[in-house]
């Protein structure tokens, strides 16, 4: 039976190398795979997956108006996928998301979405939010916060080095950094400092 996956965390949980590794032992079996990437993260070269570790796979990009499952409908028309996987799937549209749902129940084919669960104000992403509601297994990956603890929270660090407490969701090009943090330490730099 193949599942619909969320592997979720903050940030530097190392969810690209853990996509990276699935992917591998796929094709280790002489299995293949597709990889998806945000066209929106623009860190990296366009349509490549990396991870911190050093390590990268080519990888199909994914916009607002991207048809997941018509994608790998086709594919499947004149090769094999064996499982699909998409990094920074907390972009994904609810659309996309119940697509992906498509791809496990029509298809048949397993998909492993990796993902942050909330943006640096504590909200989910619509993305995350439609794959922690309908995924069939949600994995957590770990990180830990300064003090040792989970660090469930990531926050940005704005230029003056201070954890932004507005601002748009999605920044391109910006050059802000973002940390892991605990719930206790997140609340202490960001709600409890909004108004
Ligand atoms: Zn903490």
């Amino acid at each position: 039976m193949s599942k619909l996956y969320f592997y979720y965390s903050s940030m530097n949980a190392g969810k690209s190398t853990h996509l990276l590794q699935s992917s591998y032992n796929y094709k280790e079996r002489g299995m293949n795979t597709i990889v998806y990437t945000a066209k929106i993260d623009d860190r990296f070269s366009e349509g490549k997956v990396s991870s911190r570790l050093g390590i990268h796979a080519d990888a199909k990009l994914f916009d607002e108006n991207t048809n997941i499952f018509d994608e790998i409908a086709d594919i499947i028309s004149t090769d094999t996928c064996d499982c699909v996987l998409i990094d920074e799937s907390q972009f994904l549209t609810k659309v996309q998301v119940k697509q992906l749902t498509d791809i496990v129940d029509t298809l048949g084919i397993p998909v492993l979405a990796y993902g942050i669960r909330t943006d640096f104000l504590g909200e989910t992403f619509s993305g995350s939010a439609a794959l922690l509601a309908w995924a069939d297994k949600l994995v957590e990956l770990k990180t830990i916060c300064h003090c040792g603890k989970k660090a469930g929270f990531v926050t940005r660090i704005d230029e003056q080095g201070n954890a932004a407490i507005d601002g748009e969701q999605i920044e391109i090009g910006g050059n802000e950094r973002y940390e892991a943090l605990c719930r206790k330490h997140f609340k202490e730099l960001v709600w409890d400092r909004q108004t």
